[in-house]
């Protein structure tokens, strides 16, 4: 039995969001942790599994398609499940200063893990890439922040050579306790459904999250948690397709900067996470990226950053493969909120500015 399910029955029918301990506590034995690990968290993890029927509805083969919603972590996006792992290991270690390249989300994850631990975080990013919600994040997270004219593939150059002169621990997903915190996503999908689907489909930047993912289900699997293994479908945007082109981009360019990355380092590890999966990476347009993320804002309420509305803008992409009766979950991997700047730019509603205050101006400009 997971530790998740002895958990929930511990706890008998009240399960509420209060009892959850965070990812580390609940599937500790799962982790790289001992009684020794100072365990830095914020109560990630646990985030909702949400059955989308718009979605669904086009693919029409009787097939159930899922969000798994992690845009809700504490700082908004996946990486608070590696950031508590890679901070807590960091701080047992006994280090005080961690560093980290970032398109964004790992800057605010590292941040707030770094400043909740006690710990100094110096983030890179690169100049004017960078959605305001994640800058405005490192900044309140307390963060040093250095933006450089350059991309994030430069950036992660730069903060390898500095985390190997100098005693200051990199947490981008080179560290692997990062890829073991990630992994306990695959666990709650599994713990959640009852046996793993059958397509997961997920954006691809760095490509760490694919291969933590499969990690996660090769272990439930090989414990018997799950029966299945699902295929592992990964998507990037097509201005940043190294993983499909098979070379690296050197001026990544897309709408979704979490993803602008042009040599992605889990590379070897996201292909032997499609061959042994039997998966498959493509490319999808900004195009696309967007449709799928007005689809869910406008008919299920989920508002996500565009680089995760790739995993949707995907599966619509293949729905001609989708197999019948099959069960499908997409990684949503970060909130909405985090780039307003894209969803004031992108979106169908009807806005009207600069009314006169008075009913019967509001009531025309209802057209009532
Ligand atoms: C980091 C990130 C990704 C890409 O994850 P990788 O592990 O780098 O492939 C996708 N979407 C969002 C929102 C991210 O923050």
């Amino acid at each position: 039995m997971s530790l998740l399910k002895k958990f929930k029955r511990s706890f008998s029918k009240k399960v509420t969001q209060k009892n959850w301990p965070g990812l580390i506590e609940a599937y500790r034995e799962w982790l790289p942790v001992s009684d020794k690990t100072p365990v830095i968290s914020l109560q990630e993890g646990s985030t909702p599994l949400i059955p989308i029927k718009s979605i669904s509805k086009r693919i029409n083969k009787k097939v159930e398609v899922y969000v798994k919603y992690d845009g809700l972590n504490p700082t908004g996006s996946f990486k608070d499940r590696g950031m508590t792992m890679a901070m807590s290991k960091a701080k047992e270690k006994g280090c005080e200063a961690v560093i980290c390249a970032s398109t964004g989300n790992t800057s605010a994850a590292a941040a707030a893990y770094a400043s909740r631990g006690g710990m100094k975080s110096f983030v890179l990013i690169p100049d004017g890439y960078v959605a305001h919600g994640k800058l405005a994040q490192a900044l309140v997270y307390g963060a040093e922040v250095l933006s450089i004219k350059g991309n994030f593939d430069k950036a992660l150059e730069i903060v390898q050579e500095i985390s190997n002169k100098y005693p200051i621990t990199l947490v981008n997903s080179t560290n692997p306790y990062r890829l073991h915190g990630q992994k306990t996503a695959a666990f709650e999908i599994i713990d959640f459904l009852g046996e793993a689907p059958d397509w997961l489909c997920i954006p691809m930047g760095n490509a760490g999250n694919i291969s933590a993912y499969w990690m996660g289900f090769k272990e439930y699997f090989e414990a018997n948690q799950s029966k299945i293994l699902p295929r592992m479908m990964g998507f990037q945007a097509s201005g940043s397709a190294p993983l499909i082109l098979n070379k690296r981009i050197e001026n990544p360019n897309t709408i979704a900067t979490a993803i602008r990355i042009g040599n992605p380092v889990n590379k070897e590890k996201a292909i032997k996470a499609k061959n042994e999966s039997n998966g498959s990476f493509m490319d999808v347009s900004d195009e696309e990226i967007i449709e799928a993320y007005k689809i869910l804002g406008k008919e299920e309420g989920i508002f996500c950053e565009p680089a995760s509305a790739a995993s949707v803008a995907g599966l619509l992409k293949r729905k001609d493969e989708v197999p019948e009766n099959s069960k499908i979950v997409c990684v949503l991997t970060g909130n909405g909120l985090k780039d307003p700047d894209c969803a004031l730019k992108n979106n169908d509603a009807i806005f009207h500015n600069q009314l006169e205050p008075e009913v019967s101006n509001i009531v025309k400009a209802m057209n009532l």
